[in-house]
């Protein structure tokens, strides 16, 4: 059935018999509303508009963290065919078949090899991911298993075992690295899986100059730790760096931070974010 003809066309106004107060309300084929309430400030709808697209379905993953039926699954235990890598990180060079390795459905990192980065391209996202320090990591600090996860290849939510292991506040796990440390640290003990639910808002650009800065919320194995939290700039070492002009869609990348940091990846899904209000499918 055409919805869009059928609106046109199937439209029964019951008026202020309606029993809804003062406002005519108008039935359709498929929907019900209003044409004649107020208008919501700053949009172009009315209250309960009768005309306002329907979200689309989408079908959710049957438990929590499972891809929903939108998602773009990036990694689902079988193989790396979403993922490349760049000699010497070079965003700009050949892309490569990836030196990260498939270990018992999940993705290793392969120390020294350079970041793994997604084929596609994403700017404002949800992504979620599942990673697992060594059950014997090792180290201290920013020693203790380091990787990212890194947005719009600039921002890097930082990977590391935070588990009573200090680090600087701005650098533990969860951590929007060099700016915000999570707000709790929930982390489980190294060996155990940890989750990781990112939503993120790329920065907005006019010419040169940012209008919208970029803003991460962040579910750490399912506690809030960062909540619409905006960006300074990309994130740094030690620095602090303003935005840089990039892409609105950009690899998603996972960080190496060399050969002492064995880490795991597994179940990583992504769904681009759009706006409200999209058209129906
Ligand atoms: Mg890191």
């Amino acid at each position: 059935m055409n919805f869009g003809s059928a609106r046109k066309t199937a439209l029964f106004v019951f008026g202020t018999l309606a029993a809804c107060g003062s406002f005519a309300f108008v039935f359709q084929a498929h929907k019900d509303g209003y044409r004649d309430t107020p208008i919501l400030p700053g949009q172009k709808w009315h209250v309960h508009d009768v005309d306002r697209p329907y979200p689309n379905a989408v079908v959710p993953g049957k438990k929590l963290g499972d891809a929903p039926s939108d998602a773009i699954v990036l990694f689902d235990g079988k193989d790396l065919s979403h993922w490349c890598q760049y000699p010497q990180n070079n965003e700009n060079g050949t892309p490569v078949e990836p030196k990260w390795k498939l270990v018992n459905g999940t993705i290793q990192v392969a120390g020294g090899t350079g970041n793994l980065y997604t084929r596609e391209k994403f700017g404002d996202c949800q992504l979620h991911i599942e990673w697992k320090e060594a059950a014997d990591v090792t180290g201290r600090g920013q020693g203790r298993g380091n990787s990212g996860v890194f947005l719009q290849s600039r921002y890097e939510v930082q990977v590391l075992d935070s588990y009573k292991a200090p680090t600087y506040a701005d650098g533990q796990a969860g951590a929007l690295y060099g700016q915000w440390p999570p707000l709790v640290n929930p982390q489980r003990k190294p060996g155990e899986w940890q989750t990781y639910d990112i939503f993120f808002e790329a920065a907005k650009w006019e010419g040169d100059k940012v209008v919208s800065p970029a803003y991460v919320t962040v579910m750490f194995n399912g506690v809030l730790v960062h909540n619409h939290q905006k960006l300074n700039g990309i994130t740094a070492h030690a620095a602090v760096e303003p935005y840089e002009k990039i892409a609105d869609e950009m690899p998603l990348f996972l960080q190496d931070h060399g050969p002492s940091h064995p880490l795991q990846f597994r179940n990583i899904w992504v769904r681009k974010l759009a706006g409200y209000d999209q058209p129906e499918k």
